[in-house]
């Protein structure tokens, strides 16, 4: 296999794939949004893409349809070139991908949200999709899960959780230069909101449902964390070690 990317595969390379046993499609759901004025507005897709990717190798017999983009971004929509999507138009795109992809025979499609205001929309949607459509489907969808694996692992390079951040911050800002570092500019990089934004969100939900907190309340710069400290060591780390986590995830899903 030259490439587990869907959209670089002729009709006769998907269908020998399928052939072969390629009967898994995995595609993550990202963003167009703000990261700071050090991060490209591409950040969450990028790294959904990188994330997709490593997941379909690690398990095998899995294609990877492109990354959804835009995403649900309202709470960034006061930074300039943010791009945002309704959490209903988001489920229909979902949902299309996922009738199309069983149309033509995958047995098994997997949801990978690589943006946090995704996740309530793919929590929302897999029931549903799971009884309409012919496939098995799984989403991932417990952010809290997913910032607690970044956050032992920003631990282990000695950079704290408040730090390490859930936007843009410590652990994002590695990610992205290890992924794509022409895109880092380190020279606007510098400490947003640090503090517990878990904490946070968990007391903003307990009074409404969904993760629209408006980020501006947070830190003017779009930022939360502080991304001086960013590395390339530990955005290496951190894209494996979220892709053997998410694996994991899939693998236990679909048995
Ligand atoms: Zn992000």
């Amino acid at each position: 296999m030259k490439t587990l990317l869907l959209e670089e595969m002729s009709w006769l390379q998907v269908k020998n794939a399928m052939e072969q046993g390629y009967r898994r499609a995995i595609f993550a759901l990202g963003s167009i949004e703000q990261h700071g004025p050090h991060l490209p507005l591409v950040t969450d897709t990028l790294l959904g893409d990188a994330l997709a990717t490593r997941v379909a190798t690690k398990l095998g017999n899995t294609l990877v349809a492109p990354t959804i983009r835009p995403g649900c971004s309202e709470h960034h929509m006061s930074f300039p070139g943010s791009l945002s999507i309704s959490s209903e138009l988001l489920s229909a795109i979902t949902r299309a991908y996922c009738e199309n992809l069983a149309h033509h025979g995958f047995q098994e499609i997997l949801l990978l949200p690589s943006h946090g205001g995704n996740f309530p929309t793919v929590a929302r949607i897999v029931p549903e999709l799971a009884r309409d459509i012919p496939a098995k489907i799984v989403g991932y969808s417990d952010i809290y899960d997913f910032m607690r694996v970044v956050d032992a692992i920003a631990a282990k390079h000695g950079i704290a959780s408040p730090q390490a951040g859930a936007h843009a911050g410590g652990s994002e800002t590695s990610m992205v230069l290890a992924a794509r570092a022409d895109l880092v500019d380190r020279d606007h990089a510098q400490p947003g909101f640090i503090g517990d934004f878990v904490a946070e969100s968990r007391k903003f939900q307990a009074g409404k449902a969904g993760f629209d907190m408006k980020m501006e309340n947070f830190s003017p710069l779009g930022i939360l964390g502080d991304p001086t400290n960013a590395n390339v060591e530990l955005g290496r780390d951190l894209i494996e070690g979220l892709a053997e986590h998410l694996a994991a995830f899939y693998r236990a899903a679909v048995a």
